[in-house]
């Protein structure tokens, strides 16, 4: 950028240079900040990037990290082989311990919380308000990705959690056709260890990838609500399905973590798994393999709806599976309920005959 005179080369205030962003990653920044009701939200330039770089702005040499189980693959390979490189501890702990339960597990040099919920893949909803109050109450940070809800259904800044992070990839872009992240606080001093991450490691994002992401806020509230009640309806059909043995789907009657999704969560977004009943890896991918609307692909978030097996990510949990028969995912994009209700019943008669 472009300074009006020599004074202002080296004036304090506003920006010189043009990597922490200009005007339109600013007003991203406060557009996220009023969304999640935080002091202030920082870009990072993918998802992972915000979940590392939340956690490098907090974590140091001799920390201990405690981090669920059911958190996004690639930020426990981030734990795994870059915290520890640095000399921090990771631990995990079960998504379904409650407060006290993880308050048992807290070491003298634990640093930070690391919480996800609903949980990646298996959905395991955590009592994020409980957590937190605990953990303050023991000096520890608290961070939650928070990208199944969008920073939208559910606010946990709000319920007193330190860190809220989230892939704005996935629902606030919407579009399948975008990377960027954010991390959002509102303690003073937490939104200045952001800003120092940033500064010293360089993340940048493009003002025009800003932009995109400033349009998807414009329709987030209700492509969400699409999102939410064509994956209920689909769910609601699935559940009375013979080959499905449970619905993953917090926002469903009866699921589980319904309860606390109620308490805490605004609606439902478009993400959830089903558990199948006993059947052969052949019959899973005949499954897959027959679907016409739902593509295979791991992103979600966006207009189209695609299926994963999550059996192979579920191998790296320091827990084991959380569940013995296949898991499929599936992600609930805006096409018509039905027609997706039709795709699944084919793909049924696949993993039949298969
Ligand atoms: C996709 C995802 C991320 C990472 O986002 P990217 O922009 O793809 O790096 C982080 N957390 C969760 C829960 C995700 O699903």
């Amino acid at each position: 950028m472009l300074l009006p005179d020599a004074a202002a080369l080296y004036a304090e205030g506003p920006p010189t240079y043009g990597r922490a962003g200009l005007a339109t990653q600013e007003t991203l920044m406060s557009a996220l900040a009023s969304l999640e009701g935080a002091a202030g939200v920082r870009l990072f330039p993918s998802g992972l990037a915000a979940m590392t770089g939340a956690m490098l702005a907090v974590a140091k040499a001799g920390d201990d990290v405690l981090v669920t189980d059911a958190i996004y693959k690639p930020t426990r390979r981030f734990c795994d082989r870059v915290l520890t490189r640095f000399g921090v501890t990771v631990r995990y702990y079960r998504p379904s311990l409650e407060a006290e339960a993880l308050a048992e597990r807290l070491a003298p040099a634990t640093r930070l919380l690391v919480m996800e919920s609903p949980g990646s893949l298996s959905f395991e909803v955590q009592d994020a308000a409980a957590i937190a109050k605990m953990a303050k109450s023991r000096g520890v940070i608290t961070l939650l990705d928070n990208t199944w809800a969008a920073g939208h259904l559910f606010k946990p800044l709000a319920h007193g959690v330190d860190l809220s992070v989230q892939a704005l990839t996935k629902y606030v872009g919407g579009h399948s056709d975008l990377f960027m992240g954010s991390a959002a606080a509102s303690d003073p001093a937490l939104v200045g260890a952001l800003d120092r991450a940033v500064l010293d490691y360089g993340w940048a994002v493009a003002p025009e990838d800003a932009y995109q992401m400033l349009r998807g806020l414009r329709t987030l509230d209700v492509r969400l609500a699409r999102h939410g009640a064509s994956a209920l309806a689909v769910a609601a059909w699935l559940r009375a399905r013979p080959e499905v043995a449970e619905v993953l789907f917090p926002a469903l009657a009866g699921a589980p973590g319904h309860g606390l999704w109620k308490r805490d969560f605004t609606g439902a977004a478009g993400l959830f798994s089903i558990v199948l009943r006993p059947c052969r890896p052949a019959a899973v991918a005949a499954f897959l393999d027959s679907l016409r609307l739902f593509g295979l692909g791991f992103s979600w978030g966006g207009f189209e709806s695609l299926a994963i097996d999550c059996g192979p990510q579920f191998e790296v949990r320091a827990f084991g599976a959380p569940f013995e028969t296949p898991v499929i995912r599936l992600n609930i994009g805006l096409e018509d309920p039905g027609d997706l209700i039709a795709d699944l019943e084919a793909g049924f008669e696949a993993l039949a005959t298969a």
